[in-house]
């Protein structure tokens, strides 16, 4: 049920997170305790929008195909940042949006988060001094990000050998999570609120009435709907199918290998030229490549399927040596790590780089969630999805994240 507190915190997340067209209907917020709404994606921001809209009393149901964490959220590097990267200054205000409420939701969901910040460095002198340049226009948005001298990256990650680097960046606010752990941790709160979780169960169609939503047709039956939310990350038909409009994407796949526990080698992200890698509070190093797959057919071939997984332990031993080679001239401790799990993972990333959040233009009961980042984004995503979908108010602050926007007008950072 949405009570008075309940209420009150949704008013506080609408005013905190943008002006709102109007101010939020209260009739509307009171109701969403008789609103029905399926969420089609149990990847970590299907989850988030379940938790939050749950929280706030309204009947959810998430369906997946697959399972939880099994897309994206499975084979993602999982760094919570707001970087030079996310440019412009309104996305990089988002993403400092979902890093601040990831610190607010770790405790109420119980969510192991590592904290400490990230180091980050190129191997060109030019890229050295552009990236200095990008860490003060990070000093003036606001992020606690500065240049340190290798002196003194040296006490902060003894184990990480700095030979020819002379400095590197240093945003002392993110973080890196497991994200299967905490896709659970959001659908937990959500089923303790009354949600439904059901896989594998894959959206097949959409029954109308004239125009008007009924109900979501699946392989376990159908389900009663007032509101879709399309939370189907990288799977490249489903706005067309379901929201009849075209999302074009150019999904990259990426490879992580996560490796068995090891001792404690890193005390924060190590964003380095050639690979990127962390450790997590119980010991498993991840490593995330920075190239992407070799121009060759055989990969072009492998990947047409878009697998999710290696064809076999040894291609996934092949790639993970790989990396690992990458890894040891920065940290010559992890030579005898073993592969635990190697993922293959699909960004789903809109063409211009930025999130879809809103109606379909032509539909107005199917929402998309759709972005990259998703990691970073998912706890504020969540929640100002769930504002927009209970108070029928749209957020000023997504307005140039609508799918309807004009996805050519790319500006590449
Ligand atoms: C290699 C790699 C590295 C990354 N690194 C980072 C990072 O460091 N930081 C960061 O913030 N982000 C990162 N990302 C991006 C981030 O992982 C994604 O943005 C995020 O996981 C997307 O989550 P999602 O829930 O939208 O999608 P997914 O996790 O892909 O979930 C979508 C779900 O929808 C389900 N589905 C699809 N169609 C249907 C259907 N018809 N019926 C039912 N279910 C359906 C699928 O089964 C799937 O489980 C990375 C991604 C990759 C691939």
């Amino acid at each position: 049920m949405l009570d008075r507190r309940n209420l009150l915190k949704l008013m506080s997340v609408a005013c905190l997170y943008g002006c709102a067209r109007s101010d939020p209907d209260l009739s509307k917020l009171a109701n969403a305790s008789s609103l029905k709404v399926v969420v089609v994606g149990a990847g970590i921001v299907g989850a988030s929008i379940a938790f939050h809209l749950s929280k706030l009393g309204v009947s959810v149901t998430v369906i997946d195909k697959t399972g939880p964490a099994t897309h994206s959220s499975l084979g993602t590097f999982a760094w919570m940042n707001a970087s030079w990267a996310k440019q412009p200054k309104d996305y990089h205000a988002l993403n400092q949006a979902g890093i601040s409420t990831w610190k607010s939701l770790q405790a109420e969901l119980n969510i192991p988060i590592k904290w400490g910040g990230s180091l980050e460095w190129f191997d060109t002198p030019k890229r050295q001094q552009r990236l200095a340049d990008q860490i003060d226009e990070q000093i003036k948005w606001g992020e606690p990000a500065r240049m340190i001298p290798v002196q003194r990256l040296r006490e902060m990650e003894p184990k990480v050998d700095f030979s020819g680097v002379r400095s590197a960046a240093f945003s002392g606010n993110d973080g890196a999570v497991d994200p299967v752990l905490a896709t659970h941790a959001f659908l937990d709160g959500a089923k303790r609120n009354g949600a439904e979780v059901k896989y594998p169960c894959e959206l097949l169609d959409i029954s109308l009435s004239g125009r008007e939503l009924q109900s979501v047709m699946t392989n376990l039956g159908p389900i009663a709907a007032d509101k879709v939310i399309l939370a189907t990350g990288a799977e490249p038909d489903t706005a067309r199918r379901f929201a009849e409009i075209d999302l074009p994407q150019r999904t990259t796949p990426g490879v992580i290998a996560i490796t068995k526990p090891m001792p404690p080698l890193l005390n924060r992200l190590i964003i380095a030229p050639g690979v990127h890698m962390h450790q997590r509070l119980d010991g498993r190093i991840v490593l995330g490549e920075q190239e992407g797959a070799p121009d060759t057919e055989a990969h072009a071939a492998r990947l047409m399927g878009r697998p999710t997984a290696f064809p076999s332990q040894d291609f996934a031993e092949q790639h993970f040596l790989r990396m690992r080679d990458v890894a040891v001239k920065f940290l010559p401790e992890i030579q005898p790590a073993e592969l635990e799990a190697a993922h293959i993972g699909w960004r789903p990333l809109p063409l211009d780089g930025h999130p879809v959040l809103g109606f379909s233009p032509r539909r107005k009961d199917i929402y998309l969630a759709v972005m990259h980042s998703g990691v970073s984004l998912a706890p504020i995503a969540g929640q100002l999805v769930a504002q927009e979908i209970t108070s029928g108010v749209e957020n000023t602050r997504l307005s140039q994240y609508r799918p309807g926007r004009d996805f050519n007008n790319v500006t590449r950072y």
